[in-house]
């Protein structure tokens, strides 16, 4: 089992708390999980904002905007998919 660091465990606090609060729910595969949390906590890091590991960051603020977790692209994805494109958020 993957272990969280303090910025991984309070990224993953707020994602249970925010699919919750919406009625999604988060991915039962633990790794997918991990591996969205992990890269978030790290595009946080790097660059002071959740962007989502699944997308490129462009640099331009303003456009990047729409990649902070959870994106513009969430409710779409999931009503259209039943997940979102990192598959963290499930119907
Ligand atoms: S696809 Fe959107 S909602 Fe899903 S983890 Fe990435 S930013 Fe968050």
């Amino acid at each position: 089992m993957t272990q969280y660091d303090d910025k991984e465990t309070e990224i993953y606090e707020w994602a249970k708390q925010n699919a919750s609060e919406l009625g999604y729910v988060l991915n039962p595969d633990y790794d997918i999980v991990a591996m969205a949390i992990k890269g978030l906590a790290n595009n946080k890091k790097k660059y002071g904002e959740q962007y989502c590991s699944c997308r490129e960051v462009s640099g331009n603020k303003e456009q990047d905007r729409k990649i902070i977790c959870p994106c513009v692209y969430r409710g779409k994805d999931i009503e259209q998919r039943g997940a979102c494109k990192c598959a963290l958020f499930l119907k």
